[in-house]
């Protein structure tokens, strides 16, 4: 016969309403001697105006927190165990571009409107998120985590997920009160950590009607496929979403030699098609979805750098998704790591609300199972970009930038022979994304639990 626990219930405080911290809601909602609360800064939930690609595992989450019918009615996507065709690659700088790679996937990829899924994930949360409540900081006491906010009010909690995004107030929090108590190389360590770093990446976002594309170019493969249009240094991904409706499109733009400085000017904003001129010689489809657009988002791709914890030294604050690891978006998989992290977390929190583990020991294994999974996709992601542009990324041993793949004197078909291979490469770093299955992370908890 089960055993009512009578443990106390666990307060959970979740910051930040993005797709990491809703699925975790989401997750522990099922728990319940678990009460959550989910704590946005801005005044509404709010999604970017872009597609999302979501592999294999990641949708298994989901359907298994009982998302999978809403999930199907806004994507392209049926669950299998088929090799389908996930993006097709081009060299497209040059007039008349050429494919040279597909990459087949078991079980393809599932595309969405994140304003769709944002919806999917909203719909299913019991409870609504307290809007308006930026965290500021937070102050562990004997009696629990105090959380301020930039309102001036504040919220007592037993455990704290800083799931606020790349700019995370929770990670700063954290890192500057650890760093305090650190000698100083680990301190130093620990407060380079804070502040995100460039990428050298500019993304230009754009989401624009089938129609409009459909009208001047009726058979442009974005239409149908997923692609990639790749030359030396910039590429652009394109996509059907919302039922075939609207094509998300995202241009990339790499200075290498300008990873890790600052990046000049605000992250994040609205402007005009100003790189249009660079893409004058490119083959006509990449220029046909370019001329469609009006207005871009402007994205300078920030990432965080390795953490050595996702979970504070006091073991009640953890990081999840962009806060702990935001990563270079080449293997489309930022959110989707956001996603197992929640399903982890959640996992080892329902554990100790209704077991004997402890908090302590729930949050100790979400970091050694999650943090080196989440940095080596992260890093994997790194290598993608390079790859997209044409450039060998330097090893750990020759360091320096990346190196040119393809030179002006190659011939095509050695040009293309070369990419070919590439693309070999870039699957093979990549096959994680579609031969990872739920129960993996099912057995990682259990077997960590099993050695506590
Ligand atoms: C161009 C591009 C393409 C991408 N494509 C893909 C893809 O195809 N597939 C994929 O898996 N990933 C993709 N990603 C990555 C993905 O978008 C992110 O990894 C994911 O959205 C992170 O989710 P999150 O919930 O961790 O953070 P966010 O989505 O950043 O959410 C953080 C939330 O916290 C709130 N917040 C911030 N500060 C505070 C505070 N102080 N107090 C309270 N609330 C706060 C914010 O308002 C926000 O709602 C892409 C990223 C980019 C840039």
């Amino acid at each position: 016969m089960p055993t009512r626990s009578t443990k106390k219930p666990i307060r959970v405080a979740i910051c930040g309403g993005g797709i990491g911290g809703l699925v975790l809601a989401l997750a522990l909602s099922r728990h319940p001697t678990i009460i959550v609360d989910v704590y946005e800064g801005a005044s509404t939930l709010g999604e970017v105006g872009a597609g999302i690609g979501l592999w294999r595992r990641p949708w298994q989450i989901l359907a298994q927190l009982g998302l999978e019918a809403d999930m199907k009615k806004i994507t392209n996507y049926e669950p299998s165990d088929n090799f389908v065709a996930a993006f097709r690659y081009r060299k497209s700088d040059q007039e008349t571009g050429l494919d040279f790679y597909t990459l087949l996937t078991k079980g393809g990829l599932a595309l969405a409107h994140r304003v769709d899924f944002q919806r999917v994930l909203i719909n299913h949360l019991p409870n609504t998120p307290h809007c308006s409540k930026r965290l500021c900081s937070y102050k562990e006491t004997s009696s629990g985590i105090r959380l301020y906010f930039a309102d001036e009010t504040s919220a007592v909690c037993d455990i704290l997920v800083g799931a606020d995004g790349i700019r995370s107030a929770v990670r700063r929090s954290l890192l500057l009160r650890e760093a305090q108590e650190a000698p100083s190389d680990v301190a130093e360590q620990l407060r380079s950590c804070i502040e995100p770093c460039w990428s050298g990446v500019v993304c230009y976002r754009a989401v624009l009607p089938a129609a409009r594309l459909a009208a001047i170019s009726p058979h442009h493969r974005a239409l149908h496929l997923p692609m990639q249009y790749t030359g030396t240094s910039n590429h652009l991904v394109a996509y059907p979403i919302s039922g075939g409706q609207l094509i998300n499109v995202a241009v990339f733009r790499a200075r290498y030699d300008r990873e890790d400085t600052v990046f000049d000017g605000p992250w994040v904003h609205n402007m005009q098609c100003d790189f249009i001129p660079a893409f004058g010689k490119w083959e006509p489809e990449v220029r046909q979805l370019l001329e469609c657009i009006d207005e871009f988002k402007q994205w300078a791709i920030h990432t965080v750098r390795p953490l050595p914890s996702f979970v504070s030294r006091s073991a009640r604050v953890a990081l999840l998704g962009d806060a702990a690891h935001a990563m270079q978006p080449f293997q489309g998989s930022g959110a989707g790591q956001a996603i197992e992290d929640a399903y982890v977390l959640a996992s080892l929190l329902g554990r100790a609300a209704e077991s004997r583990m402890s908090l302590d020991s729930a949050l100790r294994l979400y970091d050694d199972i999650r943090r080196p999974v989440a940095q080596d996709v992260a890093c994997r992601s790194r290598r993608a970009g390079m790859y997209y542009h044409h450039l060998i990324p330097p090893t750990d041993a020759t360091g320096g930038l990346p190196s040119l793949l393809v030179h002006d004197e190659d011939s095509e078909p050695a040009a293309i022979e070369k990419l070919g291979r590439l693309g070999d490469l870039l699957a093979w770093e990549w096959q994680w994304a579609w031969t990872r299955e739920i129960v993996e992370l099912d057995i990682a908890v259990e077997d960590a639990c099993a050695r506590l």
